[in-house]
């Protein structure tokens, strides 16, 4: 079971209609409406988890 990271509702990754790829892991959704919320600003979206660390690795890299 995979979590809609718009509203947090479980979604099942076998049936899920709605789902975006960023930075390589796959989001799924419950609805459109949260698959276009998320896809016009992914980064706040999953800022909270591996975002940052992302974030972070890129910055590092840049000064390397
Ligand atoms: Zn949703």
């Amino acid at each position: 079971m995979a979590k809609d990271p718009i509203c947090g509702m479980n979604v099942d990754e076998k049936t899920a209609k709605y789902k975006s790829e960023h930075m390589g892991k796959t989001y799924y959704f419950c609805s459109q409406t949260c698959k276009t919320t998320f896809d016009k600003n992914p980064i706040k979206y999953v800022a909270g988890t591996q975002g940052i660390q992302v974030v972070v690795a890129a910055v590092k890299i840049r000064r390397a």
